[in-house]
């Protein structure tokens, strides 16, 4: 089973972690099948999904999040395939006896394409501070500036406390 980092962020960004670095190297968590099954199990709401073709619009939704984390203009194919996607997604309500429930059509590209959308639209999207790091994140006020507490938060305070050391 993958181990996937940060989730709970909203369905693109959750997406767009699944390229990852460790130790300075880039890794793709759903580089298989094996890898694309383990993050669909964790996303039930999607349903199934060719593999090259969530690896594709991974990659442009990094793209896009990128540009966004980094305020520059994004590849316009990168653009153009997010949109193209987003543009199938069709939200509509269905009433139930617990209230009016969403439902999302277009299939699993076009509701992950939506979200991008969605995420860019909120202005909340940041980009880890940890320079070695390359996971996004949407949660959190305005003072969070690292994807995990425990892994890159720390990591800089240790960076921090050995530089102040070696100056000593
Ligand atoms: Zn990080």
């Amino acid at each position: 089973m993958t181990t996937f980092p940060l989730l709970g962020e909203p369905l693109a960004v959750d997406l767009a972690n699944t390229a990852v670095r460790t130790r300075g190297r880039e890794v793709d968590l759903i580089a298989d099948d094996a890898g694309v099954a383990d993050w669909l199990a964790l996303h039930p709401v999607l349903g199934p999904v060719d593999g090259d073709r969530l690896r594709a619009l991974r990659d442009a939704i990094r793209e896009v999040f990128q540009a966004t984390a980094d305020t520059r203009s994004a590849d316009p194919e990168a653009v153009r395939a997010v949109n193209a996607a987003a543009f199938r997604c069709l939200a509509t309500l269905t009433s139930t006896s617990d209230g009016p429930v969403v439902e999302w059509g277009g299939g699993p590209l076009a509701v992950l394409a939506r979200s991008a959308v969605e995420v860019v639209a909120a202005a909340t999207l940041r980009g880890c501070a940890n320079h070695d790091c390359v996971l996004f994140f949407a949660h959190g006020d305005d003072r969070r500036k690292f994807c995990d507490t425990k892994t890159c938060a720390n990591r800089a305070r240790q960076a921090r406390h050995r530089e102040r050391q070696s100056q000593s």
